[in-house]
C-alpha cells in the first residue's frame, strides 16, 4: 500500500520531516519512504491511501504501564484520604488488585487498548498484578493484544505481600508465559519477568526469581525507589538501606531490564544501574499524583543511563506525558532552562531502542525495514513546521490534536476515528458492568 499526501515526522535524525511525503508499506513493514512525487512515479500500480495532509508519526511506545488499573476510574474512595504512597498502595491498589477476576482483567485490557489506539500508542510494556487470578492472567492479556493488533510486553509482578503461595504462583506465571513466548515467537508479544519492588520481596523470593529468569535469559520489569518508601521499608524489613545494591547483589539488575521510577537514588546507585545495563523509566504524572517526589532525569542521562518515558497506567496518551516531563523539571528546579534535549532523545530515539531490543524487531521509527506502526494525526499547524522544529509542535500542539487513524504491522486498527478491531460501544458497556461489580466487591 502506498500512503501518500502525508506530512511525515520520522523520528529519524537524518531525515526528521518530509512534507508532501509518502510511505510504501508491504508485508507489515515500511519498504520505502520519501517524497510523494518520487514514490508515486515508482509505485503507480500499488494500492493507494490518501492521508489527506495528516501528520504521520511512528506509533507511540509506553515502556511502563498497568492495564489492571483500567476499571478504577471514578471508584468511590471511603474513609480518610491516604497520607502517603504506602497507604495509597495498602488502602487502594492492593485491595483492588486482589479482587480482579479473569473477566475484569480481560475487560481492563480492552479498555486500555481501545484507549491506546485512540491516543496513538501501538506498544505497551505492561506490569500486571491480580493476586486473586494469577495463573493464566498473562494469556488473557496476550489474547486481547492479539485481537486488537497492538504490541505488548507482558509481566506478572511477583510480590510477597499476599503470602508465599501467591508469590510462587507469580513466579510460575512469569516462567510459563516466557516459555510460551520462546516456543511461539511473535512480533507482537514479548515477556519480561515482573517483580513488584524490593520492599515487598524477600531474599528467598528474589533468588527464586533470579534462578528462573537465568534459565530463560529474561530481563526483569520492576518498580525501584518510587519515593522514599522503597529505601525505608527495604531497610526495615531486609536490613539493607539501598534497594539498588540489594537487587544487584541478588542478581536482579541485568541487561534487558526495566526499572520504573528511580526517584530516590544517589549517584553511586545510578552508576550501578548503568553498569548493569538497566533501563530506567520515568513516569512524571504518576509521581506527581502520588506525591512521591521528583526523578532527576538530567542526572540519569549524565550517568549514561538508558531512560524511557512511561505513564504508569495514568494515561495511554504519551503526548500528555511528554508535556508533563517537559514542565516538571522547570517547576521543580525553579529554572526555565531545566530539562532540555534529553526528552526529545528519549521519545524519538530511546523508545525505538528499548522496544526493538525486547521485541527483537525494528520499531519506533519511520525508516525502511521498520514495522509499519503508524499514526495519523489531524494537526493544522498555526505556525511553520519544518525539519527539527517538529519537536516544539509535538510538545505544544499534538497533545490537543486528534489521532484519526492508527496502524500496526501495516494493518489499520482505527480508520478516520472508527475502531475496526472490536465493537467499542459494546465493550465499554461491558466494562462499566464489570467495574460496577468490582467496586461492589471492595
Ligand atoms: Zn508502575
Amino acid at each position: 500500500m502506498l500512503i501518500y499526501n502525508a506530512n511525515i515526522i520520522t523520528f529519524d535524525p537524518q531525515n526528521s520531516f518530509i512534507e508532501h511525503g509518502a510511505i510504501l508499506v508491504r508485508n507489515g513493514l515500511i519498504e520505502e519512504i520519501g517524497t510523494g512525487s518520487l514514490l508515486a512515479k515508482k509505485y503507480g500500480e500499488e494500492e493507494k491511501y490518501d492521508a489527506r495532509q495528516r501528520f504521520i508519526l511512528p506509533g507511540m511506545i509506553i515502556p511502563h504501564f498497568h492495564i489492571y488499573s483500567a476499571l478504577a476510574r471514578g471508584i468511590p474512595v471511603n474513609g480518610e484520604p491516604s497520607e502517603n504512597f504506602l497507604q495509597i498502595l495498602q488502602k487502594f491498589w492492593w485491595r483492588l488488585d486482589k479482587k480482579l477476576t479473569p473477566e475484569d482483567i480481560r475487560f481492563s485490557a480492552y479498555v486500555a487498548l481501545i484507549d491506546s489506539i485512540k491516543s496513538g500508542t501501538t506498544t505497551l510494556f505492561d506490569h500486571h498484578a491480580g493476586p486473586g487470578s494469577v495463573a493464566g492472567s498473562l494469556d488473557i492479556l496476550a489474547a486481547v493484544f492479539a485481537e486488537m493488533g497492538l504490541r505488548g510486553c507482558l509481566s506478572y509482578e511477583v510480590s510477597d505481600r499476599d503470602g508465599e503461595k501467591i508469590a510462587r504462583a507469580g513466579i510460575a506465571e512469569n516462567i510459563r508465559f516466557a516459555e510460551k513466548c520462546a516456543r511461539q515467537p511473535s512480533p507482537s508479544i514479548a515477556a519480561l519477568f515482573g517483580l513488584h519492588a524490593s520492599f515487598t520481596l524477600s531474599d528467598e523470593t528474589l533468588r527464586a526469581c533470579r534462578e528462573a529468569a537465568d534459565g530463560l535469559n529474561l530481563g526483569f520489569h520492576f518498580h525501584l525507589a518510587e519515593g522514599k518508601t522503597d529505601r525505608r521499608e527495604t531497610k526495615r524489613k531486609y536490613g539493607c538501606r539501598s534497594p539498588v545494591q540489594r537487587l544487584k547483589k541478588l542478581g536482579i539488575l541485568r541487561d534487558h531490564s526495566i526499572a520504573a521510577h528511580a526517584i530516590d537514588v544517589d549517584e553511586k546507585e545510578r552508576r550501578i544501574l548503568k553498569e548493569c545495563g538497566v533501563t530506567v523509566v520515568h513516569n512524571p504524572q504518576s509521581n506527581m499524583n502520588n506525591g512521591v517526589g521528583f526523578a532527576d532525569v538530567t542526572k540519569m542521562i549524565d550517568a549514561g543511563l538508558m531512560v524511557g518515558l512511561g505513564t504508569d497506567g495514568m494515561t495511554t496518551n504519551l503526548f500528555r506525558e511528554i508535556q508533563a516531563a517537559a514542565l516538571l523539571p522547570k517547576h521543580e528546579k525553579r529554572d526555565p532552562r531545566a530539562g532540555g534535549e534529553w526528552l526529545k532523545k528519549i521519545v524519538t530515539g530511546n523508545h525505538a531502542r528499548i522496544a526493538s531490543d525486547i521485541f527483537q524487531i525494528s520499531l519506533g521509527r519511520l525508516q525502511p525495514g521498520v514495522c509499519a506502526d503508524l499514526i495519523f494525526v489531524k494537526y493544522d499547524p498555526p505556525t511553520p513546521l519544518y525539519g527539527d522544529n517538529f519537536w516544539q509542535h509535538l510538545l505544544f500542539g499534538f497533545a490537543n490534536s486528534t489521532v484519526e487513524s492508527t496502524m500496526a504491522g501495516g494493518k489499520f486498527l482505527m480508520k478516520d476515528g472508527e475502531i475496526l478491531v472490536c465493537d467499542e460501544e459494546k465493550i465499554l458497556a461491558g466494562a462499566r458492568e464489570k467495574a460496577k461489580k468490582l467496586w461492589a466487591r471492595l
